[in-house]
């Protein structure tokens, strides 16, 4: 399967400016803000809204919660420079950069994301991965050190909030197994191939027992992943 053009790079350093509490008046938009310097359609910022909107009911359904507020930034193009991706969190500066879904549905033509063709669900679970992402910071215990568990849960949120006929679609193109346990999670797999990286990690998650217990551990680093190769954090 072709690398999905969607990846986050995880940067080093600690995190930056925090964003104000969580506010009651946004219950359209739950915990997220977004910076919108675009002029950002409104179908998008629904889009935005109701991703995280998924991947935070996900979430709190395995006891996992926000800690402050999320912020989103839209563009046409992000600045990082980054041209094969759609979204990024940054942990230096606690941001998620998406691009709008005119500018995402653009780039998925020639880099199709799990060789899907974009449209209003898929790019609700783009917006769903990067929020997990800045919930799974949000929540991470230092002593948990490895980007695996990052990418781990972001794709498992992804996958999880898609419709089922998508899902199904996905899995069925791709038949990597599933992750035995957390050794076989590799920091280099998942550079090498996002999709089947996101692949074995859902279903390695929905073969789970106790899936609430094993994000806790994760997070908390009672689990070890891999350190990645360099140990950048
Ligand atoms: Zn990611």
């Amino acid at each position: 399967m072709r690398p999905a053009a969607l990846s986050c790079l995880l940067l080093l350093a600690a995190i930056g400016a925090v964003a104000g509490p969580l506010r009651a008046a946004d219950a359209d938009c739950p915990a997220i803000a977004i910076d919108d310097d675009a002029g950002v359609a409104a179908d998008t910022r629904r889009l935005v809204c109701q991703g995280a909107g998924a991947a935070l009911t996900f979430l709190a359904g395995h006891g996992v919660q926000p800690q402050r507020r999320i912020r989103v930034a839209l563009r046409p193009t992000l600045r990082s420079g980054d041209t094969h991706l759609i979204g990024r969190y940054d942990r230096r500066s606690d941001r998620i950069e998406l691009l709008t879904f005119d500018a995402a549905a653009e780039l998925s033509v020639t880099d199709a994301l799990f060789g899907e063709a974009m449209d209003a669900a898929l790019y609700r679970s783009v917006v769903a991965h990067e929020v997990a992402h800045a919930i799974v910071e949000q929540n991470r215990s230092p002593a948990q050190r490895s980007r695996v568990p990052h990418e781990y849960v972001a794709y498992v949120v992804q996958l999880s909030v898609l419709p089922a006929t998508t899902r199904a679609r996905i899995l069925a193109r791709d038949d990597a197994p599933a992750y035995a346990s957390v050794d076989e999670m590799s920091w280099i797999y998942y550079l090498l191939d996002p999709g089947s990286f996101g692949v074995k990690a859902y279903r390695h998650f929905v073969g789970l027992a106790d899936p609430r217990r094993f994000l806790d551990e994760l997070l908390s680093g009672a689990i070890r992943a891999e350190s990645d190769p360099m140990d950048r954090w």
